[in-house]
């Protein structure tokens, strides 16, 4: 334990708490990034500068666990984990997304069959709430604090330590792409793995009716002779590779990052799939910052001119999770009614049903569906967003709140426990000082 690593952390929260403890009135968080999808108000809020907060302070691989401030990206926790054969057990696959964020957010990725969602890998949290003072919570400590964090979205206060959990990783992994064209063979199979897990890493993709891809990674320690690893870094797009192959090799390193290099496959929005383009962004450009930017900007400037003789369209950019039982029926209606191709598909189980803002069945596996676009609408605006909430209703399943929700305040507390929020909110923010998690989820507060 480095003692210099834990007195410098420990300087950075108390001059973050100060300057907390003394402003008044309205804060909220300044970062320098956000996946947050959904436009922020303006608003008379004095901004806490939180940016200090992105150092990983201790990795115990013998503990199995890293101890990181709030704001680190995973990327950098990911870079300093690696050298040891470690990872974090789940890594949101876009490098800007911070611990902090992904615990408050509800973070996945392709290990979620295994290990649950990224708040179900988490330890100990040090959370700084209104008045100033840091909360350490575990299971054991503060359980209410622990368990009512995920999904808070910084309205109960802000993580400023993470105790995440590792696990060993290989040098490289071999991915086995199969193609499925039913449905419900292909969640058959994904129920399979949920319960007898084979492989290390499980995610799949849809790309239109009777068209899947579901990939298998498995660790590797060596590749095979005259093998090279796929590079989809630059030039090449990994999600074109899995209709075009049936396995392939990455490093660990390009595995977790896989999908940032095109934000999935939403680069397209901003023309990056073509060659041009991509020689011209280059491989340090070519990622989920650059195009957040991009998108940012074109919803400040001129661009913005095209929008008007473009035909009207609604931006629907959702994850939502449904019961694997539900999924093939809940896919059919999305297709029927919203039709945004492709769809991410992740797998997931829920080890805890504690987690009173985001409480999961524990009898089944989940199906994350991940799609990101604009659909066309004569709708009023929300129309596609509000459906998107009525078919997840439908099937039993959850919606993260990254994005814009529709909910009014009655449906909105249906589907999160109300009264255990209500009790954090007063040991946390009794004068509200930060926006409460409706404002926020619904009205951008
Ligand atoms: C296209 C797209 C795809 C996505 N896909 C995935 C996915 O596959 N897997 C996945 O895991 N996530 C995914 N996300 C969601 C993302 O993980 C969440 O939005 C997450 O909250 C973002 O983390 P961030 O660090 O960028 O936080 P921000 O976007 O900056 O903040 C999110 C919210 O958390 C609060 N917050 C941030 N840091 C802290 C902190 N330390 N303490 C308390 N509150 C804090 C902020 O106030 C804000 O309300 C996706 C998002 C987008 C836009």
């Amino acid at each position: 334990m480095s003692e210099s690593e834990w007195s410098a952390h420990r300087a950075r929260v108390d001059a973050m708490a100060a300057a907390l403890a003394d402003s008044e009135g309205p804060v909220r968080l300044r970062k320098s990034t956000s996946n947050l999808f959904r436009p922020r108000a303006d608003s008379e809020r004095t901004e806490l500068d939180a940016a200090a907060l992105n150092h990983v302070i201790e990795i115990d691989p013998e503990a199995g666990h890293a101890d990181v401030e709030g704001m680190t990206t995973y990327a950098d926790l990911v870079d300093a984990t690696l050298p040891h054969g470690l990872a974090p057990a789940i890594v949101p696959e876009l490098k800007s997304i911070t611990v902090g964020g992904a615990v408050t957010g509800v973070g996945i990725e392709s290990s979620g069959f295994r290990y649950g969602l990224v708040h179900d890998t988490v330890r100990e949290l040090d959370v700084l709430v209104a008045d100033g003072r840091v909360l350490t919570c575990s299971p054991g400590r503060r359980p209410e604090l622990f368990y009512g964090f995920p999904n808070s979205y910084g309205s109960l206060g802000y993580a400023t330590r993470v105790r995440v959990g590792l696990i060993p990783v290989s040098p490289y992994v071999r991915l086995t792409h199969t193609g499925y064209s039913d449905p419900e063979a292909l969640f058959a199979a994904i129920g399979e793995e949920c319960a007898n897990p084979t492989c290390d890493y499980l995610d799949g993709v849809y790309f239109g009716p009777g068209e899947f891809v579901l990939t298998c990674a498995h660790f590797v320690e060596s590749l095979p002779e005259d093998t090279r690893p796929g590079d989809y870094t630059w030039m090449r797009q990994y999600w074109q590779s899995l209709r075009t192959k049936d396995h392939d090799y990455l490093t660990i390193h390009d595995y977790l990052w896989r999908w940032d290099t095109d934000w999935f496959w939403c680069s397209k929005n901003v023309g990056a799939q073509f060659k041009p383009v991509r020689l011209l962004l280059g491989r340090k450009r070519l990622n989920s910052v650059t195009y957040q930017k991009i998108m940012r900007a074109s919803r400040r400037w001129p661009l913005s001119l095209v929008q008007h003789i473009r035909p009207r369209t609604e931006s629907v950019i959702q994850d939502v999770d449904i019961p694997i039982a539900n999924a093939a029926g809940f896919l059919a209606d999305f297709e029927a009614e919203i039709g945004i191709r492709p769809v991410w598909i992740c797998p997931f189980v829920a080890p805890d049903d504690r987690f009173s803002l985001f409480r999961l069945r524990t009898d089944t596996p989940y199906i994350n569906f991940g799609f990101w676009d604009m659909v066309r609408s004569s709708e009023p605006d929300g129309h596609y967003n509000a459906r998107v909430e009525d078919l997840v209703a439908k099937h039993g399943g959850k919606k993260s709140l990254y994005s814009r929700s529709t909910y009014d305040e009655t449906t909105f507390w249906t589907e999160y426990d109300r009264s255990a929020y209500k009790a954090l909110k007063h040991e946390c923010d009794p004068d509200g000082r930060f926006p409460g998690l409706y404002a926020k989820a619904v009205h951008q507060g």
